[in-house]
């Protein structure tokens, strides 16, 4: 039984969830990138099969359990375990399919673990369904690489990519948010374990660049708190907090000290000496 709980708090699955709660989650969908294509797939069709009242899916209801347990009698997997390619006969036995209505659940879902198995042929008639196909059905496609897909498919299809920036981007922010807040009201000897903690934490180069972006941008949202200007919500707190103790002149100090070392990442650097650099030079910057 496949365990959905620990991809449930990925934003991939907010993402799913918030759609799938309010309904609006599309019919065609394309898992790619290097994350764990098949449980997004699986998360996403117990989305539509849910019945519970709140959030979508929940993973408690019978329908949810069904998806997880890979026995719900409207979620099916598109396969050809005897064939490389999907054969002719199982794209249209599947096609004739979608026209059976739903057995337990409001909706049908057709789960495609591997996209490599679909030749032109199938993904022309494939085309066919996913357009004129009837409305309670769903495309579920996994590939690591959505180019598996026919530009025609992937033009019907939204596309989740998963294991990328977009999924580890909370976990990043919440470290640009930490340098934010040591900045405005840290002393000198926490800002050097934040440092340290980043270095014993094994940053891989394009992560620190990462993390040096996003707090380069809640500091130019600082800087434009100061100005009166407007600013998404979600940094509010961040970019408040540094307008309120740090001068402008120090804000920009900052910005052009983490647009620096966001370039730095971009080579091949040493993550331990760039954070060395970087920890002189952010203490100079807040003098
Ligand atoms: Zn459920």
């Amino acid at each position: 039984m496949a365990d959905l709980t620990a991809f449930a708090q990925s934003n991939t699955a907010v993402r799913i969830r918030t759609a799938a709660s309010r309904g609006t989650l599309s019919h065609a969908l394309i898992f790619s990138g290097a994350g764990d294509r098949v449980s997004a797939a699986r998360y996403a069709a117990a989305g539509f099969v849910c019945t519970a009242e709140g959030d979508r899916p929940c993973l408690a209801c019978a329908h949810c359990r069904k998806v997880m347990a890979d026995i719900h009698p409207d979620v099916s997997y598109v396969r050809d375990p005897e064939h490389k390619e999907l054969s002719a006969e199982t794209i249209r036995a599947m096609r004739s399919d979608t026209f059976i209505r739903p057995n337990e659940a409001e909706r049908k879902v057709y789960l495609f673990e591997d996209c490599s198995i679909l030749n032109e042929r199938d993904q022309n008639i494939l085309l066919k369904t996913i357009e004129e196909g009837p409305s309670y059905c769903a495309f579920l496609f996994c590939a690591e690489n959505s180019a598996a897909l026919l530009q025609t498919i992937r033009s019907r299809c939204v596309e989740l990519k998963l294991g990328g920036t977009e999924d580890k981007a909370e976990t990043d922010r919440t470290d640009a948010v930490e340098l934010c807040r040591l900045s405005a009201k840290g002393n000198a000897a926490s800002r050097a374990a934040f440092t340290a903690k980043l270095e014993n934490g094994k940053r891989k180069r394009d992560e620190l660049g990462t993390l040096f972006e996003d707090a380069r941008l809640l500091f130019a949202n600082a800087l434009l708190v100061q100005y009166g200007g407007e600013i998404p919500p979600e940094d509010a707190q961040a970019a408040q907090g540094l307008a309120k103790y740090l001068a402008s002149a120090k804000l920009l100090r900052m910005i052009e000290l983490l647009d620096t070392y966001r370039r730095h990442c971009d080579y091949n650097v040493g993550v331990g000496p760039t954070l060395g650099g970087f920890a002189v030079e952010w203490e100079n910057a807040l003098k």
